[in-house]
């Protein structure tokens, strides 16, 4: 029998009382190992033991938190090809996809790391005669994580690493589907010298380890990454409590090409956006607006370089496009096909499920074309490699276009128009606006995050985490 993987409670690995297989989309005879999954009590255990270090881990030096945190980020990044290899194997991109995740989380550790040092207050006269101010930033305490499976590494590692620089300690629940990368970030804590009950790893399904989670009154907050449906049961859940919340939630992003467009340029963003991670990413550009003067061009060109697309092992090289993480998502993603075409979208390449030399989730990545804004489609998110081509006339309609829907993660513009492109940085409404580039894709060292149904509370990376995972205290000095 494989290794049964344990949590981390209070410094100890722990097993649960059941163990679930980590099985590869790519492959499903391929099982990473039995994983645990926790039961309640291993959930309110690991809440009290955190509660238990915090007094010492709050008042622990930057030096010592940034020394644990730059220690885990160098290991990470040296063992980058081999945990990279453990990503595509489990969650399934590709493998150059995996080891360059791999190697932003290590950069994320160190960023974090720094910031343990950084992270001051502020010193401000009063405009009473005779009195000082001064704002401080504290640890808000023991905050609760929970993680999505479509980045087992850096969603995980944009968490863990800003909580405990700014001196929290954690209980981490990542998502079912992706334990391994998890299991493997908890090992190198563990063995970095993380103390007791500072960070702890609590594997499970979402509706019992989650939910224990969001149960929980032990909790001082709670960091969220996954679906609008689950997100907004942990901000309901967060505010029954009082309990601080940040959530990361869906999007439906749109990525708008205009007729001065470069063609090479809005095909490579709308290749990469849309489809690379097997278009697994809250940042996809699941909506192309397109101007009709260029829509012809564009979307034959895209529908080449589609073809041109290899799917297959997440680990065989030369691979373009891993598989869908499992069957449920696979599933999902071939009704949401089923459904466009029956409300009159046209499937211009691909969508199709496909053999491949190992038995996994292989699906080709699906276009449509001649789609309107009202289509389920062009307003749910899929999360696979499908989407849709939407028809506008001009930059006008284009941007009407753009905001129409629930969402604001992401939002991309290809044009070569200056005017255009500040006018659509200033009224696009999302959180992040590429221009001339693909909507996913981020650098680590500034906010993440959007707007609308896609995300609550502060934003998440760079020195704006410190919103999150630290409060502020305004001191007042007489004498000063
Ligand atoms: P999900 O909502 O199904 O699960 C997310 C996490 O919540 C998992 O750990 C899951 O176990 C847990 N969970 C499920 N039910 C729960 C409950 N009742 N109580 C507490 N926790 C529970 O999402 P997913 O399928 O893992 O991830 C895909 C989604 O994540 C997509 O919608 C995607 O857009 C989103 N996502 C968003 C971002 C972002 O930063 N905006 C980044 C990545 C993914």
């Amino acid at each position: 029998m494989d290794k049964i993987y344990p949590h981390l409670i209070d410094g100890q690995w722990q097993a649960g009382p059941q163990a679930v297989a980590n099985v590869s989309p790519s492959d499903t005879d391929d099982v990473l190992g039995e994983y645990s999954h926790a039961e309640p009590s291993q959930i309110d255990a690991a809440v009290a033991a955190a509660r238990r270090a915090w007094p010492a881990w709050r008042r622990s030096t930057p030096q010592q938190r940034f020394d644990l945190l730059d220690a885990v980020g160098t290991e990470i990044l040296a063992r980058k090809d081999e945990l990279g290899r453990l990503l595509s194997r489990e969650e399934g991109k590709t493998l150059p996809e995996g080891i360059g995740e791999v190697a932003r989380a290590a950069m994320i550790f160190k960023y974090f790391a720094g910031e343990a040092l950084r992270c001051g207050g502020q010193t401000l006269p009063s405009v009473r005669p005779g009195v000082g101010v001064e704002i401080d930033r504290e640890p808000i305490g023991v905050v609760g994580l929970i993680s999505p499976w479509n980045f087992p590494m850096a969603i995980p590692a944009w968490k863990i690493a800003p909580a405990l620089a700014y001196g929290n300690c954690v209980v981490f629940k990542p998502a079912e589907l992706v334990p391994g990368c998890a299991w493997a970030l908890a090992e190198i804590l563990q063995r970095k010298g993380v103390p007791a009950g500072v960070f702890n790893l609590v594997m499970g399904a979402g509706p019992v380890v989650g939910q224990a989670l969001l149960d929980s009154e032990q909790l001082d907050a709670i960091s969220f990454t996954g679906s609008v449906a689950t997100g907004r049961r942990v901000i309901e859940a967060c505010a029954r409590h009082g309990t601080k919340v940040q959530a990361e939630m869906g999007g439906k992003n749109p990525l708008v090409v205009l007729d001065d467009a470069e063609l090479e340029t809005a095909v490579n963003a709308a290749v990469q956006g849309a489809y690379f991670s097997t278009g697994q990413r809250c940042t996809a550009s699941s909506r192309l607006i397109v101007c009709d003067a260029i829509h012809d061009r564009f979307v034959e060109a895209l529908r080449d370089r589609l073809a041109a697309l290899r799917v297959d092992h997440a680990l065989e090289p030369g691979t373009d496009i891993g598989p869908v993480v499992d069957q449920r998502q696979l599933d999902s993603n071939l009704r949401h096909i089923a459904q466009a075409r029956a409300e009159g979208a046209e499937l211009c390449f691909g969508g199709d499920v496909q053999e491949r030399r190992t038995r996994g989730f292989y699906q080709i990545p699906a276009l449509f074309t001649r789609t309107t804004p009202q289509m389920r489609l062009n307003r749910v998110e899929v999360f696979g490699p499908v989407a849709s081509v939407i028809r506008a006339r001009d930059y006008d309609e284009a941007l009407a276009l753009c905001n129409d829907t629930e969402f604001g993660l992401a939002a991309g513009i290809c044009t070569r128009s200056l005017k255009h492109a500040e006018h659509f940085r200033r009224n696009a409404e999302a959180g992040m606006v590429m221009v001339n580039l693909p909507t996913a894709g981020v650098d680590y060292h500034v906010p993440f995050g959007g707007r609308k149904a896609s995300s609550h509370g502060p934003r998440e990376q760079g020195a704006y985490a410190r919103e999150f995972y630290t409060t502020v205290k305004t001191t007042y000095v007489a004498g000063a």
